[in-house]
């Protein structure tokens, strides 16, 4: 649905009545240096400017704006970190960007009962950071921790490394506040394990992308931080090797808290992106092990019956780090992969997932349909899980080409992933980029019934429109 802000008197009206919810200070209007940066995230070179910003630090003004945008039939999109992939925080209709970033305390830390409280704005990365030093452990941590929010991640259902072992955001939420389309403020969950009062909509709001209701508030589980932690990496001169290797070593019964897998094209634009040497760079692709546990021994054992397998499959080597900083580095190289294939050229990313045995069809159908559409496509991403992020890069196809068949080349791609049984979407959502593909994940009873609950929560379609439904 189309609705914005058209005369300048509304606009005018809604400045002065956010003004006066807010401070004049925190709400940001075209010509402020800041205001650019709320008309864009990390998705391609999208780019829709808001009327406004405005940026609340609590849950009564979150409410408020709410109401007035309500009544004044303004948009409305949340946003965190805007480090989102699929163009969640993008105000395609315009109206207001609710930044969330300056609700931005962590509330409590129990250790009593392992659960902290957080505001959404909270950096995910200074989350476990607070965390680790009180000697607990948030598990989940998407490659940009650093700059994306709590908020954001439990809008998204964010995954990360760590999932294949300690499982993902929506693992650790045991409870929200948030604020509905009409100002109300709602609460479901809490410090509780266990809760099965009425149908589950602290569930269904983790990974609705912003489309039903603003997150105030989460209860977010804890658990012990392990003591040990060893890191591996793994050059492989096949890439199906190293695809294959993945299933193999669950198949020993060890589950190590991280399996993430970058081919040789990924490393090399590392290498030139941070401008560092990687070894056995010119390796197929290499794969990244970390296992963590609070016996010494008992990890030693599991790196032994890892690198057997890896032999197996004809690793050119497997190689410890030896202190943490040698771990920190590989990571740090790791999070940047996003970043390095994305200075290549254009691109479009995309974030398919499969069963994990069915990744080395995975990995070489992509590679099939590359080379059939005669363009690039750089993977990388979390093998253990099965989630492989594949970019497909323009480079220097001339634009029509492009246009023509990075469409069809997506849609193979997507088809390829439902066919193995897999989705066309881990962790990234469907947003604004990837809407157009959503059949090919979910057929017209299911979409249906999410067009419904959309409308249960949202009747006018003003919170976070032009998301998910591709008519919306
Ligand atoms: C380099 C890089 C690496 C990445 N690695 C990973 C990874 O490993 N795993 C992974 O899962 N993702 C990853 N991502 C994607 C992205 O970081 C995640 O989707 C993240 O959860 C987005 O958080 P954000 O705070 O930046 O949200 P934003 O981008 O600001 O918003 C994302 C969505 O959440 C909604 N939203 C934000 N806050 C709220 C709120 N309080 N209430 C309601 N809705 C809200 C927005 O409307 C939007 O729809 C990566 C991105 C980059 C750029």
């Amino acid at each position: 649905m189309e609705v914005r802000v058209t005369s300048s008197g509304e606009l005018e009206r809604v400045i002065s009545a956010l003004e006066s919810i807010v401070t004049p200070a925190q709400v940001l209007l075209q010509g402020h240096d800041d205001f650019e940066k709320y008309g864009s995230d990390e998705t391609e070179d999208l780019v829709f400017l808001p009327d406004v910003v405005v940026r609340p630090e609590t849950t009564e003004q979150v409410s408020e704006i709410l109401k007035l945008c309500y009544r004044e039939r303004v948009p409305v999109t949340p946003r965190g970190g805007g480090t989102g992939l699929s163009g969640g925080a993008l105000p395609v209709h315009g109206g207001v960007v609710l930044s969330l970033e300056r609700m931005n305390q962590i509330l409590e830390i129990d250790k009593e009962n392992f659960f902290a409280r957080l505001q959404p704005g909270v950096i995910t990365q200074i989350f476990q950071e607070t965390v680790e030093a009180e000697g607990l452990f948030y598990p989940p941590d998407p490659a940009s921790r650093g700059t994306c929010t709590i908020g954001g991640n439990l809008a998204e259902g964010a995954g990360g490394p760590r999932a294949l072992k300690y499982g993902v955001t929506k693992d650790y939420v045991y409870g929200v506040e948030a604020v509905l389309p009409q100002g109300e403020i709602v609460r479901f969950g809490g410090k509780l394990l266990k809760d099965v009062v009425g149908y589950n909509l602290l569930g269904l709001l983790i990974g609705s992308e912003g489309t039903l209701a603003v997150i105030t508030e989460a209860t977010m589980k804890l658990i012990p931080l392990p003591r040990f932690r060893n890191t591996l990496l793994v050059p492989f001169n096949e890439m199906a090797a190293a695809a294959r290797t993945v299933p193999a070593i669950m198949r020993r019964g060890i589950i190590p808290c991280a399996m993430e897998f970058m081919e040789r094209a990924c490393i090399k634009a590392i290498e030139t992106h941070r401008e560092m040497k990687v070894q056995h760079s010119d390796a197929a692709a290499q794969l990244l092990i970390e296992v963590d546990g609070n016996d010494e021994m008992q990890l030693e054992h599991e790196m032994e019956i890892i690198a057997e397998e890896c032999d197996r499959e004809g690793a050119l080597g497997v190689y410890l780090a030896e202190t943490t900083a040698k771990q920190n580095e590989i990571w740090e190289m790791r999070r940047s992969a996003g970043e390095a294939v994305k200075s290549i050229s254009p691109y479009k990313e995309e974030d398919t997932v499969v069963p994990r045995a069915r990744l080395p069809e995975l990995v070489a159908g992509i590679h099939e349909i590359a080379a059939r559409y005669e363009i690039s496509i750089i993977s990388y991403g979390h093998a253990g899980d099965g989630n492989i992020h594949c970019n497909i890069l323009k480079r220097n196809l001339e634009d029509s080409y492009w246009k023509e068949v990075l469409p069809k080349a997506i849609e193979e791609i997507f088809r390829l992933a439902v066919h193995l049984g897999g989705t066309i979407s881990g962790e990234h959502g469907i947003g604004y980029s990837q809407k157009r593909f959503l059949s090919i994940a979910l057929g017209p009873t299911e979409i249906a019934l999410l067009r419904r609950m959309k409308e249960a929560f949202d009747p006018l379609g003003l919170l976070n429109p032009g998301k998910i439904f591709s008519d919306s």
